[in-house]
């Protein structure tokens, strides 16, 4: 399941979540600090990758899949988090419904790989308080209902971007 090639590790890591939640914004935020407040689905790759130095000197490769969109259109199987080591479930703290298919997503994670996935579950768009739909309490409760983590982000603000890329990393070190 997960590649070594020389002192490097590989992990694989995949972000699911409703469609307009952020996820593309995140990836694009961690790997270029940059935000678009465009729509940024269709035009970003679905794949990227970027190395990090790990504290004890051994360098880790992060490869993370975006989707292309297809959530819109439930089209999102087994096969795209086949292998992964990590997951980062989005949904945007304004939207209740986001929140929801978070459950739903962690539900099949679970029943499909078990705990030998790193969950962390992402509460975006935090800039958008005054239109909190979720409150924080609920989604940590939940969180560690299932055992997974919990963090909220902003990926216009860059807030908690770098700190979740960071323990995504630990988790899925923690897991070899
Ligand atoms: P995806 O479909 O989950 O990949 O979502 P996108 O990354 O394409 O973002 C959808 C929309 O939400 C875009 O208009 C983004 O600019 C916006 N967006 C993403 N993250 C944030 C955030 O942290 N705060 C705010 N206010 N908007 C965001
Ligand atoms: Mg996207």
């Amino acid at each position: 399941r997960r590649t070594r090639s020389g002192p490097t590790l590989n992990f694989k890591a995949v972000l699911l979540g409703e469609g307009c939640v952020g996820k593309t914004s995140l990836v694009l935020r961690y790997m270029e600090d940059r935000f678009n407040a465009q729509h940024l689905s269709t035009l970003q790759a679905s794949f990227v990758t970027r190395k990090v130095a790990l504290e004890d000197g051994r360098r880790a490769q992060l490869n993370i899949w975006d989707t292309a969109g297809q959530e819109r259109f439930h089209a999102l199987g087994p096969i795209y988090y086949r292998g992964s080591d990590g997951a980062l479930l989005v949904y945007d703290i304004t939207d209740q419904d986001s929140f929801q298919k978070v459950k739903s997503w962690v539900r099949e994670l679970r029943q499909m790989r078990g705990t030998e996935i790193a969950l962390i579950i992402v509460g975006n768009k935090t800039d958008l308080e005054e239109h909190r739909a979720v409150a924080y309490e609920e989604a940590l409760q939940y969180a560690r209902t299932v055992g997974a983590q919990y963090v909220e982000t902003s990926a216009k603000e860059n807030e908690g971007v770098a700190e979740l890329f960071e323990l995504l990393t630990h988790l899925m070190l923690e897991q070899l």
